[in-house]
């Protein structure tokens, strides 16, 4: 007789349903897009509830949003939580980077203010990812990260945030000045995804 799978044993039945522990509806269509194919119904976690990101990093804010909305919606639950680290200034802004400033122009502006004089201009990006079963048990996580450097004046048109600061050395552009294509498969979202493609294709099955 075959041994019995314990793993396989304690596992709830496989799911068809993901909630992502947003109510950003922006960031809702971006993880519809990148789980298209897998066959899976992709909803937003329900409006009422405010899961506040009390961690010290990036993945403990990942973990406590989705085993919080995991529990509270009962079904399989996906979060994220992302930003930028500068080494001069000892990981700022970090988890507090969407709250740095009121607006992006003024989170860079600050940023390189901060910044201003230091020969070390070094940071990373990174974006964690967390997926809770619905008794809130965390059963994948992954991180993806973006080494790069804070030039002293933006450049580039495209994309949100801080990116116009960020430069990223072995593509000479910043990620203002990278397509999509490129921003994907080199960025720290990126780089969180294709992981987690691999380990919820092994947890789906397919
Ligand atoms: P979150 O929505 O809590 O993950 O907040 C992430 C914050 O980090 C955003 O508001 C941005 O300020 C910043 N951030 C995360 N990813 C990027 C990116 O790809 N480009 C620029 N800024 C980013």
């Amino acid at each position: 007789m075959a041994p019995l799978d314990l793993d396989l044993a304690l596992d709830p039945a496989p799911f068809s349903r993901l909630v992502i522990a947003s109510t950003n509806a922006g960031k809702i269509r971006e993880f519809r897009q990148l789980l298209a194919g897998m066959g899976l119904e992709i909803d937003a976690q329900p409006g009422d509830l405010e899961v506040e990101e009390t961690g010290e990093t990036f993945a403990e804010n990942a973990r406590l949003k989705a085993i919080t909305v995991a529990r509270h919606s009962g079904s399989w639950t996906l979060a994220d939580d992302s930003g930028l680290s500068v080494a001069a200034l000892n990981g700022a802004p970090g988890v507090h980077s969407a709250r740095y400033a009121a607006t992006d122009p003024a989170r860079i502006s600050r940023l390189l203010h901060e910044l201003a004089g230091s020969s070390d201009r070094t940071a990373r990006f990174s974006a964690a990812l967390a997926l809770a079963d619905p008794n809130g048990n965390v059963r994948i996580e992954v991180e993806g990260l973006c080494a790069g450097v804070i030039l002293e004046a933006p450049r580039g048109e495209g994309g949100f945030g801080y990116d116009p600061v960020f430069f990223v050395p072995e593509t000479g552009l910043t990620y203002a000045e990278m397509d999509q294509t490129l921003k994907g498969r080199i960025g720290h979202r990126g780089r969180a995804f294709a992981q987690l493609e691999t380990a919820l294709r092994e947890l789906l099955g397919s």
